[in-house]
């Protein structure tokens, strides 16, 4: 199957918004094994649009657009569609009740312009929308495919995870399943040049995304049924964790601040932080991990040299600015004063240098049961370092919970 994805909407082309659907589904189509040969983005212009839509379905099997399908006069989308096969768009009852009870339950009346959303063509079925009122459209004839969906991301993402993705899938007629491994604390090439070894492989396929939170890899599998999937994949990610090993923190859905939740509330420790450099990053961060609040006991964000000395940290110290022997009064600060088991401390400064701006950071962890800190320094450019600067520290703890 060939697939091209179409994005509809003149505020693309204005550089208002960014297409970030066109990435989203051009993973998804690459996930079920169907090969994406062209995107394109195209206005809200019903000649421009029918042009475009004309050239999609004589040169692809499956054509997926996202946008248009709102309910005022620019969004044109199911009418051009219609126009391309000359069939009459005309109002589904059932679709235009749907509508007027997602108004109901909140408590507006259906503006009459969204009836517009209700309309299907003989070769169209609607594909349902629970995040709004823009049902897609599942068009099918001549063996090929149109599905329309709703511009806005959250709306777009769901519909395809729980309507498109499988109907595509059952089409495809194969199994395709990923498993992404997380790890921290290698660049990118590093971790690639490791499992260059992996990386020819066709099935399973091995991909590697840099994120903030570290270097990710997919491993995906196609198979005619799962348990053979299953086993490709745990094939290879055996191989993978031989070479990576510690680097290792994670997979899928987890995220540091989970992994570093579940370690701390297996061995019934709680935590508290005290952060100058990232600013509170490294507390929201452990507060948004849902349960957080049974073993995350908060932070302190001292911004200023005099706030470090009220809470009681030496002033000769505070005085000589950041270093690991402020992070590690930073550390035990935290856990005295709020009544934790392990304190974690971070200091940092950054300067420019020849046009750029590296940063270099102090974490402290200070624990009750163990009498020294542990102390690591790290150094990089700024961008984004004070958010990473929070994801060393939690990669630094789970290191320290799991040698303990
Ligand atoms: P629609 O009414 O379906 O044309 O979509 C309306 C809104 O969805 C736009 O104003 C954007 O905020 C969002 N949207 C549409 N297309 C995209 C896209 N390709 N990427 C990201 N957001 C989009
Ligand atoms: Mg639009």
């Amino acid at each position: 199957m060939k697939a091209e994805i179409l994005s509809i909407g003149t505020e693309l082309l204005l550089g208002e918004i960014v297409d970030t659907n066109t990435p989203f589904l051009a993973n998804q189509l690459s996930l079920l094994g169907i090969d994406l040969f062209f995107t394109s983005a195209v206005g809200d212009n019903p000649g421009r649009l029918s042009g475009a839509l004309r050239q999609a379905w004589e040169r692809s099997d499956v054509i997926i657009t996202t946008g248009g399908l709102g309910p005022t006069q620019d969004d044109i989308t199911r009418e051009t569609i219609a126009g391309l096969f000359k069939e009459e768009p005309a109002v589904d009852p059932a679709l235009k009740q749907s509508i007027v009870d997602y108004f109901a339950q909140r408590g507006i009346e259906m503006p009459a312009s969204n009836i517009k959303q209700a309309v299907l063509v003989p070769s169209a079925a609607a594909i349902p929308n629970s995040r709004g009122t823009a049902p897609g459209w599942w068009v099918e004839r001549d063996g090929r495919i149109i599905v329309a969906m709703p511009g806005p991301p959250g709306e777009m993402q769901f519909m395809w995870q729980n309507q498109v993705f499988p109907r595509l899938q059952r089409k495809t007629g194969a199994i395709i399943l990923s498993r992404m491994l997380k790890t921290f604390s290698l660049t990118e090439a590093k971790v690639d040049e490791l499992v260059t070894p992996l990386m020819s492989s066709l099935n399973p396929t091995l991909a590697t995304y840099a994120k903030l939170d570290g270097i990710y890899l997919r491993i995906a599998a196609k198979a005619a049924r799962r348990p053979e999937a299953e086993e490709l994949i745990s094939r290879h990610e055996a191989d993978i964790k031989k070479i990576l090993g510690d680097a290792i923190w994670g997979a899928d859905d987890e995220t540091q601040e989970s992994v570093v939740g579940q370690l701390l509330t297996t061995r019934g420790l709680t935590l508290a932080v005290a952060e100058s450099f990232t600013s509170g990053y490294l507390a929201h961060t452990l507060a948004s991990a849902p349960g957080s609040r049974s073993y995350f006991k908060g932070g302190i964000v001292a911004a200023t040299d005099e706030v470090k000395v009220v809470l009681g940290i030496d002033a000769g110290l505070v005085a000589g600015g950041p270093s690991a022997e402020l992070a590690v009064a930073m550390a035990g600060l935290a856990r005295q004063k709020l009544g934790a088991s392990i304190g974690i401390g971070i200091e940092g400064y950054s300067e420019p240098v020849g046009g750029t701006l590296p940063g270099t950071v102090f974490i402290a962890i200070d624990r009750e049961s163990i009498g020294e800190p542990v102390v690591q320094r790290y150094s990089g450019r700024l961008y984004q370092m004070k958010k990473r600067a929070a994801y060393y520290a939690l990669f630094d703890l789970m290191k320290l919970l799991r040698s303990a």
